[in-house]
């Protein structure tokens, strides 16, 4: 595996390898990996004759009072792990060539940004959807893979993708949890272990919701209301949303259906950690 951190360079790569007629997987992260970021390069692996993964902590897509600097960071022990999960390129710019003094180009998207984590972090999603415009511009690739842990993200840049005409094509793939369940993160390092155990109530109230509805519920409010009477058992932590929402448009879900997902947002000590559940599944079809 080689590691790239010159734009150019990596640009150029990339073109000459869809030349030769190479088919280019990506994924894009901000480093400090972790199982589920291994998931997206194994799933490259298998589709990609050329896996490229990129490792930039975004500095755009942080608020004034965010964690940008505090966000783990550790190259040398992310490469190890992305050459064993099977990754070509590594590629790691440096914020200077991506931002350079004079830079004044932004993509934002309008309507799914206006709610949820873009509700709580105005601009996160500009930065986000800036960024990973950019690292398809110069990556070339013909498919990139994303979390659905990061649910909104993902329906953010397939909206974009489709918008601006990308010729590529994006790839959602599941949520990898620990094995007690917690959302794997690369913030979850952040969590001392008083909050570790704390952290736990985002995926058992997603289990309180599951069982809801599998028992029939299908009244938003009533499951909205169980879980946050579970997270709010923990004294750390602090509901920042609890939402139920349609899959595609991110629309508040009034009456439970087949589209209905369940998001959360929750502040445990100082981290904030999402996760989500498409409880639709627990809908059995009509
Ligand atoms: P990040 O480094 O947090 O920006 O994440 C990079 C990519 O990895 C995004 O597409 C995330 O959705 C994905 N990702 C992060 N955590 C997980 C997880 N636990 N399971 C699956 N994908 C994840």
């Amino acid at each position: 595996m080689e590691i790239i951190e010159d734009v150019a360079q990596m640009q150029q790569r990339c073109l000459e390898a869809r030349q030769k007629g190479l088919r280019i997987a990506f994924v894009p992260t901000m480093g400090y990996l972790h199982e589920g970021h291994l998931s997206l390069v194994r799933a490259a692996r298998a589709e990609g004759d050329i896996v490229v993964l990129s490792i930039f902590v975004n500095p755009t897509q942080f608020g004034a009072g965010e964690d940008f600097d505090s966000y783990p960071r550790d190259l040398s022990r992310d490469a190890e792990m992305a050459r064993t999960a099977g990754a070509n390129w590594l590629f790691a710019p440096r914020a200077k060539d991506m931002y350079p003094a004079g830079y004044a180009s932004w993509v934002d998207v309008e309507g799914l940004t206006d709610t949820l984590c873009g509700a709580s972090r105005p601009g996160h999603f500009r930065g986000v959807t800036t960024v990973v415009c950019k690292l398809f511009n110069i990556v070339q690739p013909h498919v990139a893979f994303f979390g659905s842990k990061d649910f909104q993200q993902l329906a953010v840049i397939r909206r974009m993708s489709v918008d601006l005409n990308l010729p590529l094509e994006v790839r959602g793939m599941p949520i990898v949890r620990e094995p007690d369940g917690l959302a794997m993160s690369s913030r979850n390092v952040n969590l001392s272990p008083a909050e570790r155990g704390q952290a736990l109530c985002l995926y058992e109230a997603i289990g309180i919701a599951t069982a809801l509805v599998r028992a029939g519920e299908r009244d938003s409010r009533t499951v909205i209301e169980a879980v946050r009477r579970r997270i709010e058992q923990e004294p750390e932590a602090a509901i920042d949303y609890v939402q139920i929402c349609h899959a595609q448009t991110l629309a508040d879900c009034h009456a439970l259906d087949r589209h209905a997902v369940l998001l959360l947002a929750v502040r445990v000590g100082t981290t904030r950690l999402i996760d989500n559940h498409h409880l639709g599944e627990e809908i059995p079809e009509s």
